[in-house]
C-alpha cells in the first residue's frame, strides 16, 4: 500500500521507518523493510500489524544499518495479513528483496511455472512470484534493471515494484504500471516513494515516473527508461510547502 526506497548516507533504517510513518494515513495491515548493510549483506525485518509492531521487532532483533534500502506497508489482497505474507519477499537465495503495491493478476500461472522449475515459496502472496522471477532473471543477467525489463513483460495487472540486490549495493530499482511511484531528488542521496509524503521531510524536489517505466536510483544519479530500456525524458517539480 505504501512504498519507500532510499540510497544515501543518512541512517537508512530511520529514513525508511520515517517514510512509512508518513504513509500510514493510507491504511495497512503489515510492514517491512530491507537494508543492504555496511558489510554488503541484505537484512530484512517484517511484521503483521501496526508500524509499532515492526519497531518492536527491530528492537528485539536489530539489523545492521547501511546506505541502501526499501520499505513497505501492506494492504493484503492475496494471502492473509501475517508475518510470512508481509513484504519484502526474497529471491536469488535471499540476496534480493522486493516490495509491491497492487495486484499481479497472472500470478497463479507464473507460480506454477516456477514450482515446476523447482523454486519454492514461503508466502501465499502474488508478490513473491515477482520476487522469485526477478531473482531467476538476475542470476541470468547480473543486473537488476535489466532483470526488471524481462520480469515486467511477464506481469499482468497493477504494480509498483521496488527491489534491491546485495550484489549491487547502492542501487534501488523500481517499475510501475497502473500504480504510482515518485522520485525524490536529494544532495548525495535519492528517494523513491508511492507518494511524496514518503520523503517530503528530506527534499522538496520530485520527479514523477510515467506509466510503464523503470527507474534506477543511486546516491548521485537517477535513470528512467521505458519497459524496453530506452531512456525517457523526465520533468522535475517542486513539492508544495504544505504537502
Ligand atoms: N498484492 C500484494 C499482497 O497482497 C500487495 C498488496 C499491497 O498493495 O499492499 O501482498
Amino acid at each position: 500500500c505504501g512504498i519507500v526506497g532510499y540510497v544515501g548516507s543518512n541512517k537508512t533504517v530511520d529514513v525508511l521507518m520515517g517514510g512509512l510513518g508518513r504513509l500510514e494515513y493510507r491504511g495497512y495491515d503489515s510492514a517491512g523493510i530491507a537494508v543492504i548493510d555496511e558489510f554488503g549483506v541484505l537484512n530484512t525485518a517484517k511484521k503483521a500489524g501496526k508500524l509499532s509492531a515492526l519497531v518492536g521487532e527491530l528492537k528485539a532483533h536489530p539489523i545492521n544499518d547501511g546506505t541502501t534500502g526499501i520499505g513497505h506497508t501492506r494492504w493484503a489482497t492475496h494471502g492473509g495479513p501475517n508475518d510470512e505474507n508481509a513484504h519484502p519477499h526474497l529471491g536469488d537465495n535471499n540476496k534480493l528483496a522486493l516490495i509491491h503495491n497492487g495486484i499481479i493478476e497472472n500470478f497463479a500461472e507464473l507460480r506454477g511455472e516456477l514450482l515446476a522449475e523447482g523454486f519454492t515459496f514461503l508466502s501465499e502472496t502474488d508478490t513473491e512470484v515477482a520476487a522469485v522471477l526477478l531473482g531467476r532473471e538476475y542470476q541470468r543477467v547480473g543486473d537488476l534493471a535489466e532483470a526488471f525489463r524481462t520480469v515486467v513483460a511477464r506481469l499482468d495487472g497493477a504494480f509498483t515494484l521496488l527491489a534491491v540486490h546485495q550484489d549491487q549495493p547502492g542501487v534501488v530499482v523500481g517499475a510501475r504500471r497502473n500504480s504510482p511511484l515518485v522520485i525524490g531528488l536529494g544532495e548525495g542521496e535519492n528517494f523513491l516513494g508511492s507518494d511524496v509524503a514518503a520523503f517530503v521531510e528530506y527534499t522538496r524536489r520530485a520527479v514523477a515516473i510515467g506509466q510503464d517505466q523503470i527507474v534506477t536510483i543511486t546516491a548521485d544519479a537517477v535513470t528512467v527508461t521505458d519497459f524496453d530500456g530506452h531512456p525517457v525524458e523526465t520533468e522535475e517539480f517542486d513539492i508544495a510547502w504544505d504537502a
